[in-house]
């Protein structure tokens, strides 16, 4: 699994740095945001390091898959019954600032006005 010694996330995937783990299998792992935006906050990461959609290979397609599978039972966990949203920023305009794709699981409130 492709990993990069000076990322952030792959550090926490590799249990190298700590985080508040809420969810881990083989494939990826849920933990909280350290600038929580909801009162839930849950960052779904793949385990392999690739920065972006536009440079994910099959391998990292299946982590994605799989996160996607995996995550209303990680929502469930977290007890988010009424509902989530995710978003998964992309590049600069999108205000991307960790280059290892993770998806942004936010609940726990009405989440109110929607940009879509
Ligand atoms: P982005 O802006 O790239 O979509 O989101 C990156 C997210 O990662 C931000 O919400 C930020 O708070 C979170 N974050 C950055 N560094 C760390 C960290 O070391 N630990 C945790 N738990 N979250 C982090
Ligand atoms: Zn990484």
């Amino acid at each position: 699994m492709k990993s990069d010694e000076n990322c952030i996330f792959c550090k926490i995937a590799a249990g190298q740095i700590p985080s508040n783990k809420v969810y881990e299998d083989e494939k990826i792992v849920a933990f909280k945001d350290l600038n929580p935006q909801a009162p839930v906050h849950v960052l779904v990461v793949p385990k392999a390091h690739f920065a972006t959609l536009a440079e994910m290979d099959e391998e990292g397609a299946e982590l994605v898959k799989h996160a996607l599978q995996t995550i209303p039972r990680i929502a469930a966990g977290l007890g988010l019954s009424g509902g989530y949203r995710l978003i998964v920023n992309q590049g600069e305009d999108a205000g991307q600032t960790v280059h290892h794709l993770h998806i942004h699981l936010l609940g726990g409130k009405s989440l109110g006005e929607k940009i879509v």
